[in-house]
């Protein structure tokens, strides 16, 4: 067995840039079909020395020497980091065990053998309700076929991170890292989602017939969700072809020009082998960053677009000359998600329907009213499944993970009925669900502060980029909380939230 040597925290944070480049274009190389056969067991192989005990302890070390501030914080990331590499190795074996598992899973359609995942994707882009039903139901049946394993895996992973952290409780690990404290963000949210109840029932039942019909269930199920989301109805409107002009257009506006800005790697193109979830993938924040789309048709195309626009302009953004540590690594991601959040709220506004899809000013109302609706179940949604989780890991010493609420607080918060046993498949670590929700927060008052700032027109305006650049400049070292502060509102104030959501 050969001793590796421990790095010290300024080498090891140059070894984890070269490391986190070369595993993030091998799976860019992957994901937009470049290559066939991932290598990343190889890259993950040649750099195991990052994620040793040793390491961890040294880095350790060196977070309690350090005195409070900029290097502080510097070093509890690279800690965490390599805290989260120790855990995912070992759970890697396992983990892909069940992704290949859940790959390899067929089901039978219309006398059509179809890939889960195919399934899934394709319920979304069904036109017949019944249908709709019809592979709903199969895939969430063979999805929860599944569960056992994917408890197991949640199992040992929650005792590896007890074991690692030396801290039992995951709701108290989660608070410490992320620094908030997840009860409180929960009664914000709670009060946010109640106060816009009345507003969002009204959107609801006016766009659940125009979209799903008379012949919908009494509530429809969520199998119809993503078709909801895509508007098709619209889908004539919000064409593949212009999706990425308009959303270019849209970006210059604000002064961004994402053609010639050279830290932006565009692809663009509609290849077969292609995934066609938009994503984002910062290789070396700010000189490599990957904005990656495939516009399918329909506006979430163009939502999606400038969602991911969000995160590039961030990661591209960020000083050269900030240490690496606050270039790429965050405690979490609710600070990136205000980025896409606000640029993503462009979509929401009546005067860019009317500007380029050539609508008038109530069919552009209308269509911006549509787009509120999908917001406001998404928040809905997303608050039910936070409020779940704590519960969930509330009693996990106890019970090992149940289902109990999930069927009753996400079906009571969007009037659509989710199924009691797809609560694993719709849970994701580490409380994600709490950095959305607070961007969703976030973005708001971003969106009501630039409104103050600039004008109605906002989302038209190069004043708007100026400010935005100032704060990509920052990189990924403030918190969200921070960000609060600087634009003058309190971290829990969603008071902006719920005037949006009732617009
Ligand atoms: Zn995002």
């Amino acid at each position: 067995m050969s001793v590796t040597e421990v790095l010290r925290p300024a080498d090891y944070e140059s070894r984890l840039q070269r490391y986190l480049f070369e595993r993030s274009e091998e799976g860019r190389a992957v994901r937009v079909g470049e290559k066939e056969v991932s290598e990343r067991a190889e890259i993950v192989a040649r750099y195991r020395d990052l994620f040793t005990r040793e390491q961890l302890d040294a880095l350790r070390g060196a977070h309690e020497e350090a005195r409070a501030g900029e290097e502080r914080e510097r070093l509890y990331r690279l800690g965490k980091t390599c805290e989260a590499g120790l855990i995912s190795a070992a759970l890697a074996e396992r983990e892909d065990a069940l992704e290949n598992a859940i790959l390899a899973a067929r089901l039978e359609f219309q006398g059509e053998e179809l890939p889960l995942r195919s399934a899934q994707a394709r319920v979304a882009v069904l036109d017949s309700y019944a249908e709709r039903e019809e592979l709903g139901e199969r895939t969430a049946d063979t999805s929860a076929g599944f569960n056992d394993e994917r408890r197991d895996v949640i199992r040992e992973g929650e005792s590896l991170e007890a074991e690692v952290s030396g801290v039992d409780d995951p709701t108290a690990r989660i608070e410490e890292e992320k620094g908030i404290s997840l009860r409180e963000l929960e009664r914000a949210l709670a009060q946010a989602s109640d106060a816009s109840s009345a507003a969002y029932e009204t959107l609801r039942e006016r766009w659940f017939e125009r979209l799903l019909g008379p012949e919908r269930g009494s509530p429809p199920n969520s199998y119809h969700v993503a078709f909801l989301r895509r508007l098709t109805p619209l889908e004539s409107i919000y064409t593949k072809e212009k999706a990425v002009p308009i959303c270019m257009e849209t970006l210059a506006r604000l002064g961004f020009d994402l053609e010639s800005e050279p830290n932006i790697k565009l692809d663009l193109d509609d290849r077969p082998q292609k995934s066609p979830r938009a994503c984002v993938i910062p290789s070396d924040p700010p000189q490599v960053v990957h904005l990656i789309t495939r516009a399918q048709g329909g506006l979430h195309d163009y939502q999606a677009f400038l969602h991911e626009a969000g995160h590039a302009l961030h990661y591209a953004g960020c000083d050269p000359a900030l240490p690496y540590t606050f270039r790429n690594i965050s405690r979490d991601h609710a600070l990136t998600e205000i980025y896409s959040y606000i640029v993503e709220a462009i979509s929401r506004e009546p005067g860019w329907h009317a500007r380029y899809f050539d609508l008038s000013d109530e069919e552009a109302a209308t269509n911006a009213e549509a787009t509120t609706f999908m917001e406001a179940l998404l928040f809905r949604r997303y608050t039910a499944k936070f409020q779940f989780e704590l519960d969930f890991w509330g009693r996990f010493s106890d019970d090992g993970g149940t289902p109990g609420g999930y069927e009753e607080k996400l079906t009571s918060a969007t009037g659509v009925r989710y199924r009691s046993d797809g609560y694993l498949a719709d849970m994701d670590a580490g409380f994600y669900s709490a950095d959305y929700l607070r961007a969703w927060i976030r973005s708001a008052q971003l969106r009501s502060y630039l409104e103050r700032e600039i004008g109605s027109d906002w989302w038209a305006s190069t004043e708007t980029g100026e400010r935005l650049r100032a704060l990509f400049s920052e990189g990924t070292k403030p918190s969200s909380e921070e960000i609060a502060a600087r634009i003058g509102f309190e971290p829990l104030d969603t008071g902006p939230l719920v005037a949006e959501l009732g617009a």
